[in-house]
């Protein structure tokens, strides 16, 4: 085994250099390593986070099975990346501050971070998604307009789900417009009292789930009875996802110092609108989604 890192020195990047003929069978290194590697040996790579992109993705896990023989990758990550990868594609900036609102650069700097959202969740929702094959996304996210998918691969993980059966491939365009509406009048009501609302408040009512917040259980929404297809908290949170990564609901990621005096940033996400004419936009859309029997 061995470890490599940007600054270790010379001498000691070179002796690595003879992983290629199998003395080390294991490397643990940082990105920097790894970046233009062709071997066919490479077998394996496992990210202790997610990658910082779709693009950062596929060129990562893509030092393995150069030979075209099966190789695997696997991501370790929490939701709490998030906030470290936003911090990393910011520049470890914090969020636009109020004295910074109108100006040119800090709508410059708003456009910025909105794509920085865009991608971090780009990379969720791939990471999370449990049943459409990963070839098909990434072929499908690199697609010019047009070109015709090919067949799911059969060997992903998330094929072989499907295979196993554990799963059915349901129509959920009336939850999405259901999740619409929720994230509506959630944002009507909330305005009110100058609230921000965190995906959380959205999947509880969703959900019509046990909560203590009177603002949320006093919507109609809420209360109202209606059959759902998507049920489970997590079918829930992978709706939203697919939703704010289609660009129909909008949102924030507020990067801040929760002590003004250390180097310790934090970040909170709100949901912040959705677009508008979003109904009409959901109903042109596919929403068929893998979700398990129950
Ligand atoms: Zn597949």
């Amino acid at each position: 085994m061995a470890v490599y890192y940007s600054s270790l020195d010379s001498e000691e990047k070179k002796k690595l250099k003879s992983w290629k003929e199998n003395t080390i069978q294991l490397m643990i290194a940082t990105n920097a390593f790894g970046m233009g590697l062709n071997d066919k040996k490479v077998r394996l790579v496992i990210h202790y986070s997610f990658p910082l992109s779709i693009g950062n993705l596929v060129q990562e896990t893509g030092r393995a099975g150069r030979n075209h023989n099966s190789a695997k990758c696997i991501i370790f990550y929490t939701r709490h990346d998030i906030c470290t990868n936003y911090t990393i594609i910011t520049q470890s900036r914090e969020s636009i501050t109020e004295d910074m609102n109108d100006s040119f650069e800090a709508n410059k700097r708003k456009e910025y971070l909105a794509k920085a959202c865009e991608k971090i969740f780009e990379v969720v929702h791939f990471c999370e998604e449990q049943y459409i094959c990963r070839e098909q996304m990434l072929a499908e996210y690199f697609a010019w307009n047009g070109d015709n998918l090919s067949p799911p691969c059969a060997h992903c993980d998330n094929c072989l789900c499907v295979q196993a059966e554990l799963v059915h491939k349901v129509d959920v365009k009336t939850d999405a417009i259901k999740m619409v509406e929720v994230v509506e009048e959630i944002i009507n009501k909330l305005r009110e009292s100058g609230k921000l609302i965190l995906p959380k408040d959205i999947i509880q009512v969703y959900c019509q789930l046990k909560c203590d917040n009177e603002e949320l259980t006093s919507l109609n929404i809420y209360r109202e009875t209606r059959k759902k297809i998507v049920r489970t908290k997590a079918d829930t949170q992978h709706l939203l996802d697919w939703l704010i990564i289609r660009g129909m609901v909008k949102i924030m990621i507020n990067l801040y110092r929760p002590n003004p005096n250390g180097n310790t940033l934090q970040t909170n996400i709100y949901i912040v609108g959705v677009i508008e004419g979003v109904t009409a936009i959901v109903m042109e859309k596919n929403w068929k989604m893998w979700l398990r029997h129950s």
